[in-house]
């Protein structure tokens, strides 16, 4: 048995992650569940799962879910903080960190910090705070479980072996929308467009980036850390199917991938049960039936993010914190229809110009250039 606290319950992640737990009854209790705002969700997760406590960041939604819920006995916390109330008065053995954005950075720390394994989807955290985040995780003796498709993939690939026996990751994209867009077709992209993924059913920020590219930027960060692998060994390849999650080549020449049909019920499943592989209903691979695996190299002109993030990467200190948060603005203005989608790269780019980096922050430091980039980009003129 685990007890599981599921930060962003209401979401595409945290509702996978609940289709995992309903599929082993009584092995992973729900010490915890968390919202942004979608109080009505979350009233229903609570009262199913029974959870010691709830937390919701919208403070409107907290009377009515108090008098719901306190006669259950389960707690509310409400309000911008409630996520680490949360997770500082909930004993769990596995936090799922299933928020999107920079709001996710903070509660990872916590989790790390309380001694819990982190099955971490928020792939901001490490993007933003990578170097402090895997120190934290070494410190308290913690498990950091990748939850990310492709990350997940490589973990499974690497499989224990020793870090000299790796040359190269292959983190696999499926392109998004737009692979074979032009760039000038790609001035028009709607956000209706920009939604409609080709194989991913996701939350709509991710979306976003998965259609930009700088989904697969954010993830060579990512890999980097969780990983410990230097920029010019991570490679980002397009595989239109999303059937082989990423590659490991090794040292001898040899080169591992791990595949299956798309479903993110698969990587949460085993950051669950880890050390364990428990097994599961799913859609069979049916290679016959595929027929065709296809691997091209990314177009880094129609998408520029991914140099962004290999250059944000490479300057380091607060500069990948930096573009995520300018991603993040960039992206909610794209989404309401304030700038087009070939917009959010300028202004990515832009940012990072205008960016003095320090090389060797403090979380207060990467908060600082959190903030700094998000107002730039709200004060600065689209
Ligand atoms: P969603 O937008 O679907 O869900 C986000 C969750 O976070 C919701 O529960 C939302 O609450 C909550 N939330 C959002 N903002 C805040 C905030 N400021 N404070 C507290 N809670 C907040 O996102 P996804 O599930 O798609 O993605 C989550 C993370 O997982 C991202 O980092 C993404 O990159 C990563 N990921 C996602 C994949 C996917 O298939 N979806 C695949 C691989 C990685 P509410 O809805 O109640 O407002």
């Amino acid at each position: 048995m685990k007890r599981i606290l599921i930060l962003g319950s209401t979401g595409s992640i945290g509702t996978s992650t609940l289709d995992v737990v309903d599929h082993f009854p009584d092995r992973f209790p729900v010490a915890g569940l968390s919202a942004g705002k979608n109080a009505g969700l979350l009233l229903e997760q609570a009262k199913r799962y029974r959870p010691g406590a709830v937390a919701i960041g919208d403070p409107v939604a907290v009377p009515a879910l108090k008098s719901a819920l306190t006669p259950l006995g389960i707690r509310v916390f409400g309000g911008p903080d409630a996520v680490l109330e949360l997770i500082e008065e909930t004993a769990a053995d596995l936090t799922v960190n299933a928020l999107v954005g920079a709001a996710g950075l903070l509660p990872t720390m916590k989790a790390i910090e309380r001694g819990m394994d982190v099955a971490l989807a928020n792939k901001e955290s490490l993007v933003m705070a990578g170097a402090l985040v895997m120190e934290r995780v070494r410190e308290r003796g913690v498990r950091l479980l990748p939850v990310d498709s492709e990350h997940s993939a490589i973990w499974q690939c690497l499989a224990g072996s020793d870090h000299p026996a790796i040359r190269r990751l292959m983190l696999t994209a499926s392109g998004g929308p737009f692979v074979d867009w032009s760039a000038e077709r790609m001035a028009s992209i709607t956000p209706k467009d920009a939604l409609d993924h080709p194989t991913w059913n996701m939350g709509p920020k991710v979306t976003v980036d998965s259609a930009t590219m700088m989904n697969k930027g954010l993830e060579i960060i990512e890999a980097h850390w969780l990983f410990d692998m230097a920029p010019d060994h991570i490679q980002v390849v397009v595989h239109r199917q999303s059937i082989v999650h990423s590659l490991v080549e090794f040292v001898d020449g040899s080169t591992l991938a791990q595949l299956s049909p798309p479903d993110m019920r698969l990587p949460i499943q085993l950051a669950l049960t880890y050390p364990e592989r428990w097994p599961r209903q799913a859609t069979p691979l049916d290679l016959a039936a595929l027929g065709t695996l296809s691997f091209e190299s990314p177009d880094r002109k129609r998408f520029p993010c991914l140099n962004l993030a290999y250059q944000a990467l490479g300057i380091g200190g607060t500069m990948p914190a930096v573009l995520n948060a300018a991603n993040e603005v960039a992206v909610r203005a794209f989404l309401d229809e304030r700038i087009p989608f070939t917009r959010i790269a300028e202004l990515n780019e832009r940012t990072m110009a205008r960016h003095e980096v320090i090389a060797h922050p403090g979380l207060e430091d990467i908060l600082k250039a959190d903030r700094w980039a998000s107002e730039e980009l709200v004060i600065g003129d689209w």
